[in-house]
């Protein structure tokens, strides 16, 4: 996440923030721009070099909720209809004078929502308002990546699509599962509700359950679906897929029901950690590609928060150097998967350090294997492809066959050239190395670090 600031007076503001603490003007998120705003009510205030003394004297409702963003002058906002709820802090383009307003204007984020729950239950006021936080973040990553996402309105069978919802009171009734079904994403409002996700976490042995973590996972299942499956089951993005992360035609109840007969409480074994970035991505190809994703996305935006604040990370030990790094590039376009490993390793050593020096769970409590990364860079290259339409996604493109043991006894499918596009450089590396000396030398660095992990 990038860091903003208030542009009437200079204030540092986070995403999240409706009003400048400083100088009280209303922030808003123009998601087209990806920048949080000053505003004044349009038409009514002078310039904003000669604003007046308490801006929030002005009614805003004597322009009749219309703004004025100090980062586009030139046009006209409003609130999403969220923002009624102080769900939303993000804009939508004003109706042109003389034109009614519409009362649907959802914003980029919000017109996915399909369900919300019944707001006049507090409770459920109060999580759904966590819920939007965290949706808001996912947001922002898929723009940031440029990645289609349609609402259902552009798109009925296939579009992604949320519902917010609580358990039934009725406690025999079934309860409200959170998953992905082409397209549309539910979440239960249990969720949001920290003492009460903490306590699933530690009965499912994981060691990180967030909101953020949840968005990032579901929304993997789908760009799995937009990105993979409707590209077709001849397609490079599904021979590679195939290739690295197994057959996803295997059948998921039995995957499902191994994996946690194989652990019989339903804690992970120790072998997934040499090809996966979570115990859970070892149930199956489809959880393994959802995990990854929220791994990458975790990642990129990660180090765009490291890198907007300048961070750099050269610890005080003789191989400070080794383990090094400072953020001086766009995450969200890296060059390669290597680029953003070796970045953000260093930066999770240093943070997950400072964050046990405050008694608080590590940051990243993950170790990376080089099946994982390899498994990352995949996703780098599908992030890419459906962005520029580069690369190439064959594994002779830089994804190694696979050095592990699949999860399938599929043959793997012959990867197929296109043509009419020049192919990037392959990496410099041969095949069966599938991450670079300095990676390498980071896995190991990190490995040792989380042997006495804070959880
Ligand atoms: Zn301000
Ligand atoms: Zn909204
Ligand atoms: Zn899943």
């Amino acid at each position: 996440m990038k860091l903003f600031e208030c542009l009437g007076c200079g204030q540092p503001v986070y995403f999240e923030n409706t009003a400048c603490e400083s100088c009280g003007r209303r922030l808003g998120y123009l998601p087209h721009d990806g920048v949080l705003t000053a505003l004044e009510p349009a038409d009514i205030l002078p310039p904003a070099a000669d604003p007046p003394a308490d801006l929030n004297a002005v009614n805003p409702a004597a322009t009749n909720g219309v703004w004025r963003a100090l980062a586009a002058p030139e046009g006209r906002w409003r609130f999403c209809i969220n923002a009624q709820h102080d769900a939303c802090n993000w804009l939508v383009e004003a109706e042109p004078p003389g034109h009614q307003p519409n009362p649907d204007a959802y914003c980029a984020a919000c017109a996915h929502n399909r369900t919300v729950p019944d707001l006049s239950v507090p409770a459920n006021l109060t999580n759904w308002r966590r819920i939007e936080s965290a949706k808001h973040r996912l947001f922002h990553g898929i723009q940031r990546l440029d990645l289609p996402h349609e609402t259902r309105d552009e798109d009925p069978d296939e579009g992604l699509a949320f519902d917010f919802l609580p358990d039934p009171p009725d406690p025999k009734a079934p309860r409200i599962i959170t998953g992905h079904d082409n397209g549309l994403i539910t979440i239960n409002l249990v969720e949001a509700d920290d003492a009460k996700r903490e306590k699933i976490r530690v009965a499912m042995h994981e060691p990180y359950r967030t909101l953020l973590g949840h968005f990032r996972h579901e929304v993997g299942h789908y760009y799995w679906e937009r990105l993979v499956r409707r590209a077709g089951d001849n397609s490079e993005a599904m021979s590679g897929f195939r290739a690295l992360f197994g057959d996803e035609r295997e059948d998921y109840g039995e995957a499902l029901k191994r994996h946690y007969a194989a652990s019989g409480d339903g804690s992970p074994g120790a072998s997934w950690q040499e090809g996966f970035v979570s115990a859970y991505a070892a149930v199956h190809p489809w959880e393994d590609f959802a995990e990854t994703w929220a791994h990458y996305m975790h990642i990129v935006d990660t180090l765009e928060t490291a890198g907007a604040f300048g961070l750099r990370v050269k610890p005080r030990i003789s191989r400070g150097e080794e383990i090094g790094a400072r953020v001086d590039f766009d995450s969200y376009r890296a060059d390669s998967i290597d680029q953003l490993v070796e970045a953000f390793l260093p930066i999770t050593f240093a943070v997950n350090s400072l964050n046990r020096s405050m008694g608080q769970p590590d940051l990243y409590p993950f170790v990376l294997s080089p099946r994982a990364i390899e498994k990352l860079g995949f996703i780098h290259l599908l992030c890419r492809h459906a962005r520029e339409g580069l690369p190439q996604l064959s594994p002779q493109q830089g994804m190694p066959p696979a050095a592990m043991p699949l999860q399938t006894s599929q043959p793997q499918a012959a990867a197929v050239p296109v043509a009419e596009t020049a192919p990037p450089p392959l990496p410099d590396r041969p095949a069966e190395e599938p991450v670079t000396p300095q990676t390498a030398a980071l896995i190991a660095v990190a490995a040792q670090l989380a042997l006495d992990p804070v959880d």
